[in-house]
């Protein structure tokens, strides 16, 4: 019987000219992080494709689908590996048709291709000999050369034949580690995560920042942040997720400036300290989850208020999205779930009645003036902490927190 392996499809790596060998190889490399679990297995480019070989066949299917979720794979195959043996591969592709009839296709062809001429039998013999097979075993089916439901695939690399019929769908996008690192605030709320999951998917190094509320509320809200970089792993963006204990400043804050431009007090201090963050990071932007006009702080003038600390980009991948397609989204991350835990963190601390929806900008710089926002940034950035997660193989810890590991060590 013809072995199992899986055939990772990804195209839109294919059309970056010079760029394709070094996000290939990225590619790979990712795959190899998150396959990590599983049985010894091989993983190496094929002729357009990325093939993986399994040690135990066990551990196909349950591959296959954490294969899904690896950014840069457009889609995946459960192939099966044959000899070049006409009966061997035509049986494969009556298997393969088997396995299809899920999706109730009543039309096919197939579709041989080779990468070694040396073999004898050329592309339309192939797919005379396997159609023959295909039409006796299965003859309630039409062929069909245009359009057709579906298509058997039989291709021909080096010494082997692979048959696939079916392919399911990856998450699509750019492998981690080919865009690049930006920092990410992340609350413990719904958004912020799935904000940090699209710019992943394009393949930036994501190091996501929390601000919480201690020590004048519990931690409950980092121990879900951590919660929510765990269930983001599969995508292997995260390697490390910086907490800052911001409940004292907030009070801080709240005493000293007017209660209606307190929250955007609290913003512009969260985007300093993430922007020191970046720079010692390298990361090159800062990453929110706002969508525009969602609530109160997320109006024009607010995120006009609050980004002009700042000299990073920041990009707002959620700016245009409406709750519902968050949602649904956050919930196939299995995000959501976490988000919807009640925690106290920062953002219900010392919460003003009416928060400002329209800031003017000169008050919002008198209020900024009326604490000292540049020792308290210092004082932030002095008194982080963070956790480290190991799903990420492309991240790279900054040299000089490195070394204050320990005395800033994770709990
Ligand atoms: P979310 O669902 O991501 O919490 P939200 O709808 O609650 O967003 P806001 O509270 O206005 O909206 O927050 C807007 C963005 O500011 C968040 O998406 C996140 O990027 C950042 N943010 C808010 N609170 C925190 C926090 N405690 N720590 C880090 N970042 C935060
Ligand atoms: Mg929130």
């Amino acid at each position: 019987m013809a072995q199992r392996v899986c055939l990772v499809h990804y195209h839109e790596i294919g059309l970056k000219g010079k760029n394709r060998a070094r996000f290939e190889r990225q590619l790979v490399e990712n795959l190899k992080a998150a396959l990590a679990a599983f049985s010894p297995c091989e993983i190496r480019r094929l002729s357009g494709y990325i093939l993986v070989t399994f040690a135990k066949q066990a551990d196909v299917p349950l591959a296959h689908e954490r294969i899904r979720k690896v950014p840069g794979v457009a889609r995946v195959s459960l192939a099966f590996l044959c000899e070049r043996n006409v009966e061997q591969y035509a049986a494969a592709a009556v298997e393969a048709m088997r396995e299809a009839e899920v999706t109730g296709f009543t039309t096919f062809k197939v579709h041989a291709k080779r990468s070694n001429t040396d073999y004898e039998l050329d592309t339309i013999a192939i797919n005379r000999a396997v159609g023959e097979v295909l039409c006796e075993a299965f003859p309630e089916k039409k062929v069909q050369m245009h359009h057709p439901d579906l298509v058997v695939n039989v291709l021909v690399v080096q010494g082997s034949v692979f048959v696939f019929a079916r392919h399911d769908a990856g998450v699509g996008g750019l492998p981690v580690g080919t865009a690049g690192k930006v920092v990410s605030l992340m609350s413990s709320g719904i958004d912020s995560p799935v904000a940090s999951w699209k710019i992943i998917r394009r393949g930036a190094v994501c190091v996501p920042v929390h601000f919480s509320g201690r020590p004048q509320v519990a931690d409950t809200s980092e121990y879900l942040c951590q919660d929510l970089v765990r269930a983001l792993e599969p995508a292997g963006g995260i390697g490390r997720l910086y907490v800052v204990p911001f409940g004292d400043c907030q009070r801080e804050i709240s005493l000293a400036c007017p209660g209606a431009l307190r929250v955007i007090m609290y913003r512009r201090v969260m985007f300093s300290v993430a922007e020191r963050i970046a720079r010692m990071e390298q990361a090159k932007a800062i990453v929110t989850g706002e969508s525009l006009g969602q609530v109160a702080s997320q109006t024009l003038e607010n995120i006009i208020a609050v980004n002009e600390v700042v000299d990073l980009p920041v990009f707002r991948p959620l700016i245009g999205s409406d709750k519902q397609e968050i949602i649904a989204r956050a919930q196939e991350l299995g995000t959501y779930g976490i988000s919807t835990e009640t925690a106290p963190d920062c953002c219900t601390l010392f919460m003003p009645r009416r928060p400002e929806t329209h800031a003017k900008l000169d008050q919002v710089h008198e209020a900024w003036d009326a604490f000292d926002h540049d020792a308290m940034i210092d004082h932030l950035v002095d008194t982080l902490e963070y956790v480290d997660f190991d799903s990420c193989p492309s991240y790279r810890a900054p040299r000089a927190l490195r070394e204050r590991h320990e005395v800033l060590a994770p709990r």
